[in-house]
Protein backbone atom coordinates (compact mmCIF):
# COMPACT_ATOMS: atom_id res chain seq x y z
CA UNK A 1 0.00 0.00 0.00
CA UNK A 2 0.79 3.61 -1.06
CA UNK A 3 1.73 5.67 1.87
CA UNK A 4 -0.06 9.31 1.33
CA UNK A 5 2.00 12.09 2.22
CA UNK A 6 0.19 15.05 3.55
CA UNK A 7 2.17 18.80 3.72
CA UNK A 8 2.24 20.32 6.99
CA UNK A 9 1.04 23.53 7.30
CA UNK A 10 3.30 24.79 9.62
CA UNK A 11 6.75 23.44 9.18
CA UNK A 12 5.87 22.67 5.11
CA UNK A 13 7.44 19.27 5.09
CA UNK A 14 5.57 16.36 3.37
CA UNK A 15 4.80 13.41 5.86
CA UNK A 16 2.64 10.63 6.13
CA UNK A 17 -0.49 10.67 8.05
CA UNK A 18 0.31 8.90 10.94
CA UNK A 19 2.85 12.01 11.55
CA UNK A 20 -0.22 14.31 11.92
CA UNK A 21 -2.59 14.45 14.47
CA UNK A 22 -5.50 16.76 16.24
CA UNK A 23 -4.36 20.70 16.51
CA UNK A 24 -6.94 23.17 18.51
CA UNK A 25 -6.85 26.08 16.35
CA UNK A 26 -8.33 27.75 19.43
CA UNK A 27 -6.63 26.36 22.62
CA UNK A 28 -8.54 24.06 24.21
CA UNK A 29 -8.17 25.71 27.56
CA UNK A 30 -9.88 28.88 25.93
CA UNK A 31 -13.04 26.68 25.61
CA UNK A 32 -12.09 25.93 21.91
CA UNK A 33 -14.26 23.42 19.95
CA UNK A 34 -12.49 24.07 16.39
CA UNK A 35 -9.85 21.30 15.72
CA UNK A 36 -8.39 20.73 11.93
CA UNK A 37 -5.31 17.93 11.18
CA UNK A 38 -2.94 19.53 9.24
CA UNK A 39 -0.67 20.22 11.80
CA UNK A 40 2.13 17.52 12.08
CA UNK A 41 3.08 16.00 15.66
CA UNK A 42 6.39 18.02 15.70
CA UNK A 43 4.80 21.35 14.96
CA UNK A 44 1.88 20.99 17.01
CA UNK A 45 3.72 19.89 20.42
CA UNK A 46 6.26 23.25 19.29
CA UNK A 47 2.71 25.43 18.85
CA UNK A 48 1.53 24.38 22.26
CA UNK A 49 4.95 25.44 23.92
CA UNK A 50 5.80 28.32 22.11
CA UNK A 51 2.99 29.79 20.42
CA UNK A 52 -0.02 28.66 22.07
CA UNK A 53 1.00 29.13 25.92
CA UNK A 54 2.06 32.83 25.53
CA UNK A 55 -1.71 33.35 24.92
CA UNK A 56 -3.19 30.69 26.76
CA UNK A 57 -1.39 31.61 30.97
CA UNK A 58 -2.10 35.21 29.78
CA UNK A 59 -3.58 37.12 32.72
CA UNK A 60 -6.46 37.81 30.78
CA UNK A 61 -6.90 34.53 29.93
CA UNK A 62 -6.44 33.04 33.42
CA UNK A 63 -9.43 35.33 34.38
CA UNK A 64 -11.50 34.02 31.87
CA UNK A 65 -10.83 30.19 32.26
CA UNK A 66 -11.44 31.31 36.39
CA UNK A 67 -15.02 32.89 34.83
CA UNK A 68 -15.95 30.10 32.71
CA UNK A 69 -14.70 27.51 34.83
CA UNK A 70 -12.11 25.42 32.41
CA UNK A 71 -10.23 23.15 33.95
CA UNK A 72 -6.58 23.00 32.94
CA UNK A 73 -4.69 19.47 31.67
CA UNK A 74 -4.20 19.33 36.10
CA UNK A 75 -7.88 19.48 36.15
CA UNK A 76 -7.99 22.88 38.38
CA UNK A 77 -9.30 25.69 37.23
CA UNK A 78 -5.91 28.34 37.70
CA UNK A 79 -6.14 30.85 40.14
CA UNK A 80 -5.63 34.27 38.17
CA UNK A 81 -5.34 35.83 41.59
CA UNK A 82 -2.52 33.71 42.95
CA UNK A 83 0.37 35.54 44.37
CA UNK A 84 0.60 38.20 47.47
CA UNK A 85 -1.76 40.95 48.13
CA UNK A 86 -0.10 43.90 50.16
CA UNK A 87 -1.72 46.31 52.29
CA UNK A 88 -2.74 49.74 50.68
CA UNK A 89 -2.06 51.58 53.96
CA UNK A 90 0.31 49.15 56.06
CA UNK A 91 2.28 47.87 54.17
CA UNK A 92 3.33 44.92 56.58
CA UNK A 93 -0.11 43.07 55.86
CA UNK A 94 -0.59 40.60 53.49
CA UNK A 95 -3.27 38.34 52.42
CA UNK A 96 -3.70 35.68 49.30
CA UNK A 97 -6.84 35.55 47.62
CA UNK A 98 -7.57 31.40 47.51
CA UNK A 99 -10.27 29.61 45.87
CA UNK A 100 -12.71 27.45 47.63
CA UNK A 101 -14.25 24.54 47.68
CA UNK A 102 -17.24 26.04 46.20
CA UNK A 103 -15.21 28.17 43.43
CA UNK A 104 -15.28 30.98 45.47
CA UNK A 105 -12.86 33.55 45.86
CA UNK A 106 -11.72 33.72 49.54
CA UNK A 107 -9.60 36.24 51.45
CA UNK A 108 -6.93 35.11 53.43
CA UNK A 109 -4.98 37.27 55.61
CA UNK A 110 -1.29 35.85 55.66
CA UNK A 111 -0.11 36.33 59.67
CA UNK A 112 1.49 39.53 60.64
CA UNK A 113 2.82 40.73 63.48
CA UNK A 114 4.46 44.62 64.58
CA UNK A 115 5.66 46.30 67.34
CA UNK A 116 4.82 49.27 68.84
CA UNK A 117 4.32 51.08 72.42
CA UNK A 118 1.79 51.30 74.64
CA UNK A 119 1.49 53.11 78.54
CA UNK A 120 5.31 52.54 78.33
CA UNK A 121 5.58 49.34 78.08
CA UNK A 122 6.25 47.43 74.78
CA UNK A 123 3.41 46.20 72.94
CA UNK A 124 3.37 43.28 69.80
CA UNK A 125 0.75 42.85 68.38
CA UNK A 126 -0.35 39.46 66.16
CA UNK A 127 -3.05 39.33 63.51
CA UNK A 128 -4.71 36.52 61.81
CA UNK A 129 -6.93 35.16 59.50
CA UNK A 130 -9.85 33.97 61.75
CA UNK A 131 -8.55 30.26 59.85
CA UNK A 132 -5.10 30.60 61.89
CA UNK A 133 -6.66 31.33 65.79
CA UNK A 134 -4.96 28.25 67.14
CA UNK A 135 -1.76 29.22 65.66
CA UNK A 136 -1.45 32.59 67.69
CA UNK A 137 0.20 31.44 70.74
CA UNK A 138 2.64 29.07 68.52
CA UNK A 139 3.49 32.83 66.27
CA UNK A 140 3.87 34.05 69.74
CA UNK A 141 6.06 32.24 71.00
CA UNK A 142 7.88 32.12 68.28
CA UNK A 143 8.30 35.85 67.61
CA UNK A 144 9.67 36.34 71.32
CA UNK A 145 12.26 33.87 71.23
CA UNK A 146 13.56 35.34 68.13
CA UNK A 147 13.79 38.42 69.46
CA UNK A 148 15.09 37.76 72.40
CA UNK A 149 12.27 38.00 75.22
CA UNK A 150 11.37 35.43 77.65
CA UNK A 151 7.72 34.68 77.61
CA UNK A 152 7.65 35.21 81.40
CA UNK A 153 7.65 38.75 81.07
CA UNK A 154 4.56 39.07 79.37
CA UNK A 155 2.64 40.95 81.80
CA UNK A 156 -0.60 41.37 79.50
CA UNK A 157 -2.34 39.60 76.77
CA UNK A 158 -5.60 39.93 75.23
CA UNK A 159 -7.22 39.02 72.04
CA UNK A 160 -9.27 41.39 69.73
CA UNK A 161 -11.92 40.66 66.66
CA UNK A 162 -12.48 43.24 64.37
CA UNK A 163 -12.91 43.19 60.43
CA UNK A 164 -10.49 43.71 58.58
CA UNK A 165 -11.71 46.17 55.82
CA UNK A 166 -8.21 47.09 54.40
CA UNK A 167 -7.83 47.59 50.93
CA UNK A 168 -4.75 45.12 49.64
CA UNK A 169 -3.09 45.67 46.20
CA UNK A 170 -1.26 43.10 43.94
CA UNK A 171 0.40 44.27 40.36
CA UNK A 172 0.71 42.21 37.55
CA UNK A 173 2.82 42.88 34.32
CA UNK A 174 0.44 42.11 31.51
CA UNK A 175 2.09 40.90 28.81
CA UNK A 176 1.08 43.00 25.25
CA UNK A 177 2.92 41.83 22.68
CA UNK A 178 3.98 38.05 23.02
CA UNK A 179 0.62 36.77 23.36
CA UNK A 180 -0.59 37.87 19.81
CA UNK A 181 1.75 34.87 18.47
CA UNK A 182 -1.23 33.03 19.72
CA UNK A 183 -3.45 34.94 18.02
CA UNK A 184 -1.86 35.00 14.74
CA UNK A 185 -1.29 30.88 14.66
CA UNK A 186 -5.68 31.13 14.92
CA UNK A 187 -6.27 33.29 11.66
CA UNK A 188 -3.72 31.64 9.57
CA UNK A 189 -5.03 28.41 10.20
CA UNK A 190 -8.42 29.65 9.88
CA UNK A 191 -7.22 31.05 6.40
CA UNK A 192 -5.92 27.85 5.07
CA UNK A 193 -8.34 25.87 6.28
CA UNK A 194 -10.95 27.95 4.99
CA UNK A 195 -8.90 28.80 1.85
CA UNK A 196 -6.32 26.66 0.58
CA UNK A 197 -5.26 28.58 -2.11
CA UNK A 198 -3.95 31.10 0.57
CA UNK A 199 -1.34 28.59 1.45
CA UNK A 200 0.78 29.22 -1.31
CA UNK A 201 0.53 33.11 -0.88
CA UNK A 202 4.24 35.11 0.47
CA UNK A 203 2.75 36.13 3.60
CA UNK A 204 1.44 32.81 4.09
CA UNK A 205 4.73 31.67 3.96
CA UNK A 206 6.44 34.16 6.12
CA UNK A 207 3.44 33.62 8.90
CA UNK A 208 4.01 30.10 8.89
CA UNK A 209 7.88 30.55 9.42
CA UNK A 210 7.07 32.94 12.23
CA UNK A 211 4.88 30.46 13.87
CA UNK A 212 7.38 27.23 13.79
CA UNK A 213 10.00 29.24 15.06
CA UNK A 214 7.88 31.37 17.39
CA UNK A 215 9.43 34.45 16.35
CA UNK A 216 7.28 36.71 18.36
CA UNK A 217 9.41 40.04 17.07
CA UNK A 218 7.78 39.85 13.81
CA UNK A 219 4.26 39.18 14.92
CA UNK A 220 3.50 42.75 14.65
CA UNK A 221 4.13 42.86 10.81
CA UNK A 222 0.69 41.03 10.66
CA UNK A 223 -1.28 41.58 13.82
CA UNK A 224 -1.77 45.19 12.73
CA UNK A 225 -5.02 46.56 13.74
CA UNK A 226 -6.29 46.94 17.27
CA UNK A 227 -4.36 46.87 19.94
CA UNK A 228 -5.09 43.45 20.78
CA UNK A 229 -7.69 44.01 23.70
CA UNK A 230 -9.93 46.41 22.12
CA UNK A 231 -13.01 45.07 20.35
CA UNK A 232 -14.04 47.98 18.94
CA UNK A 233 -12.93 46.51 15.49
CA UNK A 234 -16.05 44.25 15.92
CA UNK A 235 -18.35 47.00 16.08
CA UNK A 236 -20.01 47.01 12.27
CA UNK A 237 -20.93 43.45 13.03
CA UNK A 238 -22.92 44.10 16.36
CA UNK A 239 -26.06 43.78 14.68
CA UNK A 240 -25.62 40.32 13.38
CA UNK A 241 -23.22 38.91 16.46
CA UNK A 242 -23.90 38.86 20.26
CA UNK A 243 -20.66 40.47 20.65
CA UNK A 244 -21.02 40.61 24.61
CA UNK A 245 -22.18 36.65 24.72
CA UNK A 246 -19.20 33.81 25.78
CA UNK A 247 -18.97 33.10 22.21
CA UNK A 248 -15.05 33.17 20.25
CA UNK A 249 -15.25 34.77 16.81
CA UNK A 250 -13.44 34.54 13.74
CA UNK A 251 -13.79 36.44 10.64
CA UNK A 252 -12.46 36.36 7.46
CA UNK A 253 -13.11 39.11 4.97
CA UNK A 254 -11.40 41.21 2.43
CA UNK A 255 -10.56 44.45 4.10
CA UNK A 256 -11.33 47.54 2.36
CA UNK A 257 -7.81 48.39 1.52
CA UNK A 258 -5.88 45.98 3.02
CA UNK A 259 -6.26 42.46 1.76
CA UNK A 260 -6.84 39.60 3.16
CA UNK A 261 -7.73 40.00 7.04
CA UNK A 262 -8.80 37.86 9.60
CA UNK A 263 -10.70 39.39 12.47
CA UNK A 264 -10.13 37.28 16.21
CA UNK A 265 -12.74 37.89 19.25
CA UNK A 266 -11.71 36.47 22.12
CA UNK A 267 -14.90 35.76 24.44
CA UNK A 268 -14.32 39.73 25.98
CA UNK A 269 -10.58 39.78 26.52
CA UNK A 270 -8.81 39.75 23.25
CA UNK A 271 -9.70 41.32 19.81
CA UNK A 272 -7.26 41.96 16.64
CA UNK A 273 -7.26 42.09 13.32
CA UNK A 274 -4.54 39.98 11.61
CA UNK A 275 -3.41 41.42 7.74
CA UNK A 276 -2.99 37.82 6.18
CA UNK A 277 -1.87 39.25 2.84
CA UNK A 278 -2.34 42.17 0.47
CA UNK A 279 -4.14 39.88 -1.98
CA UNK A 280 -7.55 39.75 -1.57
CA UNK A 281 -9.02 35.89 -2.06
CA UNK A 282 -12.62 36.42 -1.43
CA UNK A 283 -15.13 37.87 -4.01
CA UNK A 284 -17.00 41.06 -3.51
CA UNK A 285 -18.73 40.83 -0.07
CA UNK A 286 -17.60 37.59 0.12
CA UNK A 287 -16.49 36.63 4.11
CA UNK A 288 -16.28 33.52 6.11
CA UNK A 289 -17.29 33.38 9.78
CA UNK A 290 -16.50 30.99 12.57
CA UNK A 291 -18.78 30.94 16.13
CA UNK A 292 -17.29 28.87 19.03
CA UNK A 293 -19.82 28.62 21.59
CA UNK A 294 -19.14 27.29 24.53
CA UNK A 295 -22.83 26.95 25.22
CA UNK A 296 -23.48 24.19 22.60
CA UNK A 297 -19.64 23.42 22.68
CA UNK A 298 -19.51 23.73 19.10
CA UNK A 299 -17.75 25.68 16.38
CA UNK A 300 -19.42 26.51 12.99
CA UNK A 301 -18.27 27.87 9.53
CA UNK A 302 -20.51 30.33 8.30
CA UNK A 303 -20.41 32.50 4.66
CA UNK A 304 -21.72 35.46 4.80
CA UNK A 305 -24.49 35.18 3.21
CA UNK A 306 -25.60 31.90 5.53
CA UNK A 307 -25.21 34.71 8.56
CA UNK A 308 -27.95 37.18 6.64
CA UNK A 309 -29.94 34.41 6.08
CA UNK A 310 -30.04 33.51 9.97
CA UNK A 311 -29.75 36.83 11.37
CA UNK A 312 -32.88 38.18 8.94
CA UNK A 313 -36.17 37.23 7.76
CA UNK A 314 -37.96 38.12 4.77
CA UNK A 315 -40.56 40.84 5.89
CA UNK A 316 -41.64 41.49 2.13
CA UNK A 317 -40.54 42.48 -1.30
CA UNK A 318 -42.06 44.67 -3.84
CA UNK A 319 -41.60 46.08 -7.29
CA UNK A 320 -40.37 50.18 -7.35
CA UNK A 321 -42.36 51.24 -10.81
CA UNK A 322 -42.05 54.64 -13.18
CA UNK A 323 -45.37 54.67 -14.17
CA UNK A 324 -46.17 56.38 -17.60
CA UNK A 325 -47.89 59.75 -16.81
CA UNK A 326 -50.13 59.77 -19.20
CA UNK A 327 -52.14 56.28 -17.48
CA UNK A 328 -51.09 56.67 -14.15
CA UNK A 329 -54.23 56.56 -12.28
CA UNK A 330 -55.35 53.57 -14.43
CA UNK A 331 -52.05 51.58 -13.67
CA UNK A 332 -52.38 52.63 -9.79
CA UNK A 333 -55.47 51.12 -9.80
CA UNK A 334 -54.47 48.12 -11.43
CA UNK A 335 -51.23 47.82 -9.33
CA UNK A 336 -52.80 48.52 -6.03
CA UNK A 337 -56.08 46.35 -6.70
CA UNK A 338 -55.11 43.23 -3.85
CA UNK A 339 -56.04 40.74 -7.01
CA UNK A 340 -53.02 42.47 -8.52
CA UNK A 341 -50.60 39.60 -9.75
CA UNK A 342 -47.31 40.79 -12.05
CA UNK A 343 -45.61 37.50 -14.30
CA UNK A 344 -43.62 35.40 -11.80
CA UNK A 345 -44.51 37.22 -8.45
CA UNK A 346 -44.72 33.86 -6.84
CA UNK A 347 -41.61 32.60 -7.76
CA UNK A 348 -38.73 33.17 -5.07
CA UNK A 349 -38.19 36.46 -3.93
CA UNK A 350 -36.09 38.94 -7.13
CA UNK A 351 -36.68 35.66 -9.95
CA UNK A 352 -39.23 36.85 -12.20
CA UNK A 353 -39.41 37.61 -16.07
CA UNK A 354 -38.56 40.94 -17.44
CA UNK A 355 -40.26 41.83 -20.66
CA UNK A 356 -39.41 44.59 -23.17
CA UNK A 357 -42.08 47.54 -24.35
CA UNK A 358 -43.06 44.58 -26.59
CA UNK A 359 -44.03 42.52 -24.04
CA UNK A 360 -41.24 39.89 -25.16
CA UNK A 361 -39.37 38.10 -22.46
CA UNK A 362 -35.61 39.99 -22.41
CA UNK A 363 -34.22 38.15 -18.79
CA UNK A 364 -35.13 37.40 -15.33
CA UNK A 365 -34.89 39.95 -13.01
CA UNK A 366 -32.45 38.66 -10.35
CA UNK A 367 -29.98 38.50 -13.95
CA UNK A 368 -30.16 41.84 -14.67
CA UNK A 369 -29.22 43.51 -11.71
CA UNK A 370 -25.11 43.65 -10.26
CA UNK A 371 -23.99 43.53 -6.89
CA UNK A 372 -22.89 46.83 -7.55
CA UNK A 373 -26.17 48.55 -7.72
CA UNK A 374 -27.85 47.52 -4.26
CA UNK A 375 -28.37 50.10 -1.93
CA UNK A 376 -28.91 49.04 1.46
CA UNK A 377 -29.96 51.06 4.34
CA UNK A 378 -31.51 50.07 8.04
CA UNK A 379 -34.61 51.43 9.53
CA UNK A 380 -34.43 50.36 13.23
CA UNK A 381 -34.76 46.67 13.30
CA UNK A 382 -35.36 46.57 9.44
CA UNK A 383 -32.91 45.83 7.20
CA UNK A 384 -33.53 47.55 3.65
CA UNK A 385 -32.22 46.47 0.32
CA UNK A 386 -33.18 48.10 -2.99
CA UNK A 387 -32.19 46.37 -6.00
CA UNK A 388 -32.00 48.62 -9.43
CA UNK A 389 -31.93 48.13 -12.63
CA UNK A 390 -29.88 49.90 -15.53
CA UNK A 391 -31.75 53.06 -15.65
CA UNK A 392 -30.78 53.31 -19.53
CA UNK A 393 -32.77 50.01 -20.43
CA UNK A 394 -36.65 49.80 -19.76
CA UNK A 395 -37.82 46.56 -18.33
CA UNK A 396 -41.25 45.63 -17.61
CA UNK A 397 -43.42 43.80 -15.74
CA UNK A 398 -46.59 41.88 -16.73
CA UNK A 399 -49.70 41.84 -15.10
CA UNK A 400 -51.19 38.08 -15.30
CA UNK A 401 -54.77 39.18 -15.58
CA UNK A 402 -54.65 41.87 -17.91
CA UNK A 403 -51.16 41.30 -20.08
CA UNK A 404 -50.52 45.06 -19.50
CA UNK A 405 -46.64 45.94 -18.80
CA UNK A 406 -45.40 48.12 -16.05
CA UNK A 407 -41.96 49.58 -16.15
CA UNK A 408 -39.62 48.71 -13.29
CA UNK A 409 -36.86 50.83 -11.82
CA UNK A 410 -35.79 48.56 -8.87
CA UNK A 411 -37.01 45.99 -6.47
CA UNK A 412 -37.22 46.63 -2.53
CA UNK A 413 -36.61 43.65 0.19
CA UNK A 414 -37.44 44.85 3.45
CA UNK A 415 -36.05 41.94 6.28
CA UNK A 416 -36.61 42.38 9.63
CA UNK A 417 -33.51 41.30 12.24
CA UNK A 418 -34.95 38.30 14.65
CA UNK A 419 -31.82 37.13 16.26
CA UNK A 420 -28.41 37.34 16.60
CA UNK A 421 -25.47 34.83 16.33
ZN1 LIG B 1 5.10 20.36 10.80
Amino acid sequence: MEDVLMKCIICRIKKTTDCFNDEHVIPDSLGGYYHINTVCKDCNSELGMKVDSPLVNHKLSQLYRFGEEIAGKSGKVPNPFAGTFVGKDSPDKKARLDIGSSGTLELYQLPSTSWGERDGKLQLRVSVDPKDEGKIDQILTKTLARNNISANSVVKSYKEFDLDQSEYTISWPIDTLQFKIGLLKIAYEFAVDTLPEYFEDYAAIRISEILRDAQYDKVLDYVKIGNGLEDKIWNPFNQYLDLESRKHYLLLANGDTMGLVCLIKLHDHFAVGVVLSPKCYLKEGKMFLGINSLESQSFIKLTGEEMLNQCLRMTHGRPVYALDPNCRDEAIAEIENPNYRYDGQDNKRDIFPLYNKRGEFICYFHDAISQKRIEARQDGNKHINVMWLDERRAYFLKAVNTGKLYRILAYEIVQEQVRKL
